[in-house]
């Protein structure tokens, strides 16, 4: 039995048989039953034919155009296709150790690799590049019998935990959560974007772990403790009894009918309004059952993982239309896509996650192009955005909003592409009606500027996630450094106060979507700095109301007064805690 201890971002106790994911190296690494051993030899037979074929044709291909000297470069690897150390070296450890082969094929890799890094020589030592675009051909003919990793999870037989190296968001929404229990991930903090949808999909889940892949073989039992912030390794009988009936005992807190549907007050009666944060079109149920008004951010970019292509204006019209209709009379606010260029390289080059986007080569700096700064490099992508949630406004009360924002030019040149895409609707004769324009607040030059935003836009959402990790140059999935990420940090609060009276000045409206805003504390003291609309993972509505409803504004007003002359988070956060009382900081 061991114990590993992480971050608990997600409550809650399960165990089950662990699946060991690498993200980075693009592999699932499962027990195979040993009945099946004998079908994942034939699909890695399979692969290799493949295989040969593609390179005898590409060679034949490059043979014809470029002549036989650059053809030869293939005949190095349909070489080693049939090198003893690769293929039935994998054969074996499927054999032997009852492993997929997508993990035996990377594990052969991982030797040669070690062997090639030690070569003096440097022309041989570049063979590994050979070695590595070989091995991936294998990897990638042998997806082409499971075409993604949710077929992959959902061919597990058992309840399982699913144990990553770093799990991105678009991997967690293929995964099928009726077979997975929880997660762990070596990498992460709280407001990392997979923590984030834990807590959504309530499954408990641990972050921070470090070494968690390496320690796991797939198949062994895993505890998984996001109330302990740990997780158990091979548990003996007692701690797996435990865990097993901590399992049944958890469940997400339930607030009864009317509870729920009441709007959330203070208790001297100043009206807040809470919103939720979605991913997917499904949870609009699950907001609409915890008390959600509207849908404050609805983040539009998982369609982009949940769909193999890139979804056209037709398909993303029908999913925006259905969100619409099935929240009216609330409003959604619909972020555009907000993707970094890492995910879409990942997309260029995992063909299960779609159409390429972008190619290596276009890749250059590796921070900042995000957001809407990438969409403005992608007018096509960005108009078709456009005109699927100008179609789709008129089926209810749709807000358009931009993400990652620094500069007004960025949002004057986004305004411009909104009217064009209308111009390109009312040529087809389709009514465009009135979207209000809003960008969120998530850099600290879009805050600093707030009050020049403020003329050009219709409401502002703060994103404290991203602007907390700016402020305070922290990498929020960086577990290293997550112990810095801190809401409660002077500047934070300020910027935030900043944010929020530009806002009233222009008279436009300000909600706060960040992670900030679940946290009951962290709430209630946004309140006092003058902030009544929030926007939040559904699960934490029932407890914001319940928390809100027995604090008065006057005294919350009071509280975010004085703590805005403290000048550490220590202080801060006591001062808080103190004048809460029952209600702690988790
Ligand atoms: C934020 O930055 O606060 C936010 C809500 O956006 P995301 O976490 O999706 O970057
Ligand atoms: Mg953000």
């Amino acid at each position: 039995m061991q114990r590993l201890t992480g971050i608990g971002v997600s409550p809650g106790v399960v165990s089950g048989r662990a699946v060991v994911l690498m993200q980075r190296a693009q592999v699932l690494r499962y027990r195979v039953a040993p009945e099946r051993i004998a079908d994942e030899l034939a699909r890695l037979d399979q692969s290799r034919l493949r295989s040969r074929q593609q390179l005898q044709d590409i060679r034949a291909r490059i043979g014809r155009r470029r002549g036989p000297e650059l053809a030869a470069l293939f005949d190095a690897q349909l070489l080693m296709l049939d090198d003893p150390m690769l293929v039935p070296r994998a054969e074996g450890l499927v054999r032997d150790t009852l492993v997929n082969a997508e993990w035996a094929v990377q594990q052969v890799f991982d030797e040669f690799s070690a062997i090639f890094d030690e070569i003096a020589d440097p022309y041989l030592r570049e063979r590994k590049g050979d070695v590595a675009d070989l091995v991936g051909r294998l990897k990638m003919n042998l997806r082409q019998d499971v075409s993604s990793p949710r077929d992959l999870l959902s061919a597990l037989e058992e309840a399982s935990v699913l144990i990553a190296d770093e799990l991105t968001p678009s991997l967690v929404a293929q995964v099928d959560w009726t077979k997975v229990r929880g997660f762990a991930t070596d990498a992460g903090s709280r407001t990392y974007h997979t923590a984030i949808l834990a807590r959504s999909l309530e499954v408990p889940a641990v972050v921070g772990l470090h070494c968690a892949v390496d320690r796991i073989q797939p198949g062994q039992m895993v505890v998984i403790d996001g109330t302990e912030n740990a997780i158990i390794i091979d548990p003996d009988a007692k701690t797996l009894a435990l865990a097993e009936r901590a399992s049944t005992d958890h469940r997400p807190a339930r607030h009864g009918e009317g509870d729920r549907r009441r709007p959330a007050a203070t208790a001297d009666g100043v009206r807040i309004t809470l919103d939720a944060n979605i991913e997917f079109a499904d949870d609009l149920a699950h907001a609409r059952y915890a008390g959600a008004e509207g849908i404050g951010l609805y983040r539009s970019e998982f369609l982009l993982t949940s769909h193999r292509a890139l979804p056209t204006e037709d398909q993303q019209y029908e999913i925006y239309r259905r969100m619409l209709e099935g929240m009216a009379p609330g409003t959604v606010t619909v972020r555009t896509f907000d993707v970094d260029e890492d995910q879409m390289a990942r997309r260029s080059t995992d063909p299960t996650l779609g159409g390429s986007w972008i190619s290596e080569e276009e890749r250059g700096s590796r921070q900042g192009l995000r957001g809407l700064r990438l969409s403005l490099t992608r007018p096509e992508l960005f108009r078709t955005q456009l005109r699927a949630l100008l179609r789709a406004a008129r089926h209810g009360s749709l807000r358009i909003m931009f993400p990652f924002v620094s500069g007004v030019e960025q949002v004057r040149s986004a305004r411009q592409l909104v009217s064009e895409a209308a111009a390109d609707l009312q040529a087809r004769g389709i009514v465009v009606p009135h979207v209000p324009i809003g960008v969120m607040i998530e850099i600290p030059a879009a805050a600093y500027t707030a009050d020049l935003f403020a003329r050009e836009v219709d409401f502002f959402t703060i994103g404290t996630n991203d602007l907390i990790q700016y402020c305070l140059a922290v990498d929020r999935a960086d577990e290293r450094v997550s112990r810095l990420y801190e809401p409660l940090h002077p500047a934070i609060l300020r910027v935030i106060l900043t944010v929020r009276r530009a806002a009233t000045r222009a008279r436009i409206p300000v909600s706060l979507c960040g992670e900030m805003a679940s946290d009951p504390a962290l709430l209630t003291l946004l309140v006092g700095l003058g902030l009544t609309e929030f926007s939040m993972t559904p699960g934490a509505i029932g407890v914001a109301k319940q928390v809100l409803s027995e604090l008065r504004s006057d005294d919350l007003r009071a509280l975010a007064r004085r703590v805005l002359r403290l000048p550490t988070v220590d202080e801060i956060e006591q001062e808080l805690l103190a004048a809460l009382g029952r209600y702690s900081i988790r």
